[in-house]
């Protein structure tokens, strides 16, 4: 018995060392390299035979851009994970339009969709659409799931989002077509960097952080979030914020 438990001690110390050396490597690279490609671009856009032409200077430009919202996104998840290591983290509360934070946060993803030939649509039914809650934790669920929405859609990717209240608070769903999740993972999907390891889609980057993030700070909302499977495929995440938490 001691001898069985002594050696799940070692399997599980090992499985966390895997776990914290792959996110040191996954994050190194994802900060270098567009570090690295922003610099080249700028390097090119002051040769004269760039300056000159307007269509190459452009496609430089389009480059720094996306990788610096590359570069914004990675520092955003360090933050994030900051958050998640703080077991008091204090909220800033106050009157948040939810449907402005969703306009606000749909715009970051305007350069990936368009490149992967995606749409986004949106329906915003809840009324009154304001609650009491942090900007900036709700803003991080959202791009989390919007982004994951996205990640985990092969071509052509579909999204809706869409919103509806009751009495009580307002519900926000992010529906995708994508690969969809398992029975089997959908029950460790919120764990702490758990990620789905098999399937198409799994030379995607990622730290399995954002969905323990996302239910984090949705608890400390008072709220709930949940997870069901869209027909005929992919997945819809349901979050449910109080009017008042
Ligand atoms: P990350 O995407 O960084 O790995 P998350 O915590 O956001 O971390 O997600 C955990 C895992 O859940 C992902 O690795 C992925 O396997 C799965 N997942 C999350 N969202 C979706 C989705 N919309 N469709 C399919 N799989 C998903």
């Amino acid at each position: 018995m001691f001898f069985s438990y002594t050696i799940w001690v070692i399997l599980k110390q090992k499985r966390i060392d895997e776990i914290k050396t792959d996110f040191i490597n996954n994050m190194t690279h994802e900060l270098k390299t567009p570090i690295s490609t922003i610099s080249l671009s700028t390097d090119v856009l002051t040769r004269p035979d760039i300056i000159e032409n307007p269509q190459r200077l452009n496609t430089y430009a389009r480059i720094i851009k996306e990788e610096n919202n590359r570069l914004k996104t990675q520092v955003e998840k360090v933050l994030q994970m900051a958050s998640l290591e703080n077991s008091s983290i204090e909220l800033e509360k106050k009157e948040v339009d939810l449907h402005q934070l969703c306009l606000q946060t749909i715009r970051s993803f305007d350069l990936i969709l368009k490149d992967k030939n995606g749409v986004l649509t949106t329906q915003f039914d809840a009324k009154p659409s304001i609650i009491i809650a942090d900007a900036f934790h709700i803003g991080n669920v959202l791009f989390n799931l919007l982004d994951n929405a996205i990640k985990y859609s092969a071509e052509n990717p579909k999204i809706e989002l869409i919103t509806y209240s009751d009495r009580k608070g307002i519900y926000l769903e992010i529906k995708d077509q994508g690969i969809g999740i398992s029975d089997k993972d959908k029950k460790q999907i919120f764990d702490k960097f758990y990620r789905v390891t098999k399937g198409d889609l799994h030379d995607v980057k990622g730290y399995g952080l954002g969905l323990n993030y996302s239910k984090t700070m949705v608890h400390l909302h008072k709220g709930w979030i949940k997870l069901k499977n869209n027909t005929p495929h992919g997945s819809i995440f349901t979050i449910f914020l109080p009017f008042k938490p």
